[in-house]
């Protein structure tokens, strides 16, 4: 997968060449480009900023380096298929597992991080004419850019193309997975001040286990996340 990542703070993303979504770059999985959207300005001052039309508080990011930025990333030369691209906003559709699922059968993604009040609204109506649009929050808050949103969404989009994690059955039991949050985990030793493990985990009977681990998959979404139940 080809993932381009457009922000004025390219050094955000230097934590994915870390760890997992690291390995995963060097070893060809995943073609991750990240692009400063300055590289797209002609002025003295590399500006992507102006005051809004209409008035009002804070900047909007200019429509002329975005342009340019989806012209060269979506452009034949980069891309056979239309790409995905993708704007973090708080005003888009919720990020769910099940969007991480969808995106990651993509050839291609580009995101593009807002910052300022955001970027001028005809940038997503031209990205509409280049490519798939998907406007994307992770939740319902407020963050100062895009960039932590595009982080979290790219690692939890990598994580699950075929290879990034190298037991694919450890992708299987995660929470949110099968609509329910993940059971109790625990490791040696087995008493450890005072507190043991469920005996259940010791008796190595995996029948038995597996029911008690659905059991507390059910209980624990209950207490934590009855709207999941729903
Ligand atoms: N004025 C915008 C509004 O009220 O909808 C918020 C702009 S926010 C300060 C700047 C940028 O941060 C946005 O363009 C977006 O890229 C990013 N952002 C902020 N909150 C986000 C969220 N919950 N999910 C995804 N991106 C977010």
């Amino acid at each position: 997968m080809r993932i381009d990542v457009v922000s004025i703070f390219p050094s955000y993303f230097d934590g994915l060449t870390l760890s997992l979504m690291g390995k995963a770059r060097d070893s060809g999985i995943l073609d991750l480009h990240v692009h400063d959207l300055r590289d797209w300005t002609h002025d003295r001052h590399r500006t992507v900023d102006d005051t809004p039309y209409g008035g009002g508080a804070g900047m909007v990011m200019k429509p002329e380096p975005w342009g340019l930025a989806l012209d060269q990333l979506a452009g034949s030369s980069v891309s056979e298929t239309r790409p995905t691209i993708i704007f973090p906003s708080p005003a888009g559709e919720v990020f769910t597992q099940a969007t991480a699922r969808d995106l990651a059968t993509r050839e291609h993604l580009i995101f593009g991080c807002g910052r300022y009040e955001g970027i001028d609204e005809r940038v997503f109506e031209y990205a509409a004419s280049v490519g798939e649009v998907r406007l994307i929050s992770l939740g319902d808050y407020v963050l100062n850019g895009g960039e932590v949103a595009v982080m979290a969404m790219t690692e939890a989009i990598g994580r699950l193309i075929p290879g990034v994690v190298g037991n694919p059955d450890s992708l299987v039991e995660e929470s949110h997975e099968d609509g329910l949050l993940e059971y109790p985990s625990y490791t040696k030793p087995s008493v450890w001040r005072d507190r043991e493990v469920p005996p259940i985990l010791l008796s190595g009977n995996h029948g038995t286990i597996a029911k008690w681990r659905h059991e507390q998959q059910i209980q624990r979404t209950r207490d934590r996340r009855p709207d999941l139940l729903d």
